[in-house]
C-alpha cells in the first residue's frame, strides 16, 4: 500500500459487487502513478455506475447465439466454449461483465457433460475455448476439454489474457501440454506496450519457441491506448516477440465501461495513422463486433452502413 499511496482513497465496495476487483501484484509492480495505462483498466471508477444510453445488456449478442448454456456459435465453422467466469484480473472495460452476485462462475458437472457433447458434435472446425479466461481452469480440465474435442475438430484456439496479466501460469507444464495438441493457437491480450514485462515476453517467447501459435487482440480503450504512437510501440514489440498483432477492437457498449469507448470515426483515422507507421504483420485489423450476434466487421464498413453513428 505504501508504493501505491492513492488506492487508500477509492471507494470501491459497491462497484465491487457489480464487478469484482481483482489485480495479480506483479501485472501493477512496475505502475508508479495512478494514471499508469495498467492501473487505468484494472483499478474500479465511480463513473462505472453512471448508465449510458447506448450500454447493452448483451453487447456482442452472445445470448442470442447460445443453445447450450456456456456454449456460442455464431459462424458455421466455428463453436465458443465458455470454460468459467473467472479471470486471473478484471479488466474494468471487460464486455463479458456479467457477474450476477452469488451466480456460479463454472458450470455445473451436468452443463460442463451438454457442453463437450454440444462442441463434439457440432461439426464445426474451429473450437474457440474462452471466459473469463480459460486459463483460470486447471491444465487438468483444459486438457481434458482439448482432449474430448480433437477427435471432431481438428483446429482449437485458447483465448486468454493469463500470459499478459499473470504470465505464471505459463508453466513448463502448461507449455508442454499445449505444444503436445497441437494445433492449439493461442490468443492474448495486450493493450499497451507497458504490459509486455520481461516475464511476460518470457512467456510469450517459451510459448512461440514450443511452437504453439501466438496472436494478439488488443481493445482500443479511450486515455490508455487511443494514440498513434502507443499501437506503433505495441505492435512493433509483438512483432520482435513473433505474436501477430491480430485484431483492435472497438470497445463493446457493456454497462459500466462508456468511459472507454472511442468515437469510431476517431478510431478509424488512429487505425489509417498506425497502417502509415507499420508493415502489413504489425497491422491489426481495426474490428467491431456486433451486437445482433453476426459477430465482426471491420468498423470502416460498420461506419460505410451508417451502424456506427447510431451506436455512439
Ligand atoms: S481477462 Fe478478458 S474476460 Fe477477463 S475481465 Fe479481462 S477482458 Fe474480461
Amino acid at each position: 500500500m505504501r508504493r501505491w499511496p492513492w488506492l487508500a482513497n477509492l471507494d470501491w465496495e459497491g462497484l465491487d459487487a457489480a464487478f469484482p476487483v481483482r489485480i495479480p501484484r506483479a501485472y501493477v509492480e512496475g505502475a508508479t502513478a495512478p494514471d499508469d495505462p495498467r492501473l487505468l483498466t484494472v483499478l474500479p471508477d465511480a463513473r462505472e455506475a453512471l448508465p449510458a444510453p447506448d450500454d447493452h445488456a448483451d453487447p456482442v449478442g452472445d445470448a442470442l447465439k447460445s443453445p447450450v448454456a456456456w456454449g456460442v456459435r455464431k459462424h458455421a465453422d466455428r463453436v465458443l466454449l465458455l470454460l468459467t467466469k473467472r479471470c486471473h484480473l478484471y479488466c474494468r472495460y471487460c464486455f463479458r461483465r456479467n457477474h450476477e452476485p452469488g451466480e456460479s462462475q463454472d458450470p455445473t458437472p451436468a452443463e460442463w457433460d451438454a457442453l463437450l457433447a454440444w462442441a463434439a458434435g457440432s461439426g464445426a472446425r474451429e473450437a474457440i475455448l474462452s471466459g473469463g479466461d480459460p486459463l483460470a481452469v486447471t491444465d487438468e480440465r483444459l486438457f481434458g476439454v482439448i482432449d474430448a474435442l480433437r477427435p471432431s475438430i481438428p483446429v482449437i484456439r485458447l483465448h486468454t489474457r493469463a500470459p499478459i496479466t499473470y504470465p505464471q501460469r505459463v508453466t513448463p507444464a502448461l507449455v508442454e501440454g499445449l505444444a503436445a495438441r497441437g494445433p492449439v493457437w493461442v490468443l492474448v491480450h495486450a493493450n499497451h506496450p507497458r504490459e509486455l514485462t520481461p516475464e511476460v515476453e518470457d512467456a510469450l517467447r517459451r510459448l512461440v519457441d514450443a511452437g504453439v501459435p501466438v496472436l494478439n487482440q488488443a481493445v482500443l480503450l479511450a486515455g490508455v491506448n487511443d494514440d498513434v504512437d502507443v499501437l506503433a510501440a505495441l505492435s512493433e514489440r509483438l512483432v520482435s516477440l513473433r505474436v501477430f498483432p491480430y485484431y483492435l477492437h472497438h470497445p463493446d457498449h457493456a454497462a459500466g465501461n462508456a468511459h472507454f469507448r472511442v468515437d469510431p470515426a476517431r478510431g478509424v483515422a488512429l487505425h489509417r495513422a498506425l497502417r502509415a507507421r507499420t508493415s502489413g504483420i504489425g497491422l491489426p485489423a481495426y474490428v467491431v463486433d456486433l451486437p445482433d450476434g453476426s459477430g465482426k466487421i471491420p468498423v470502416e464498413e460498420w461506419l460505410a452502413r451508417g451502424d456506427g453513428d447510431a451506436k455512439e
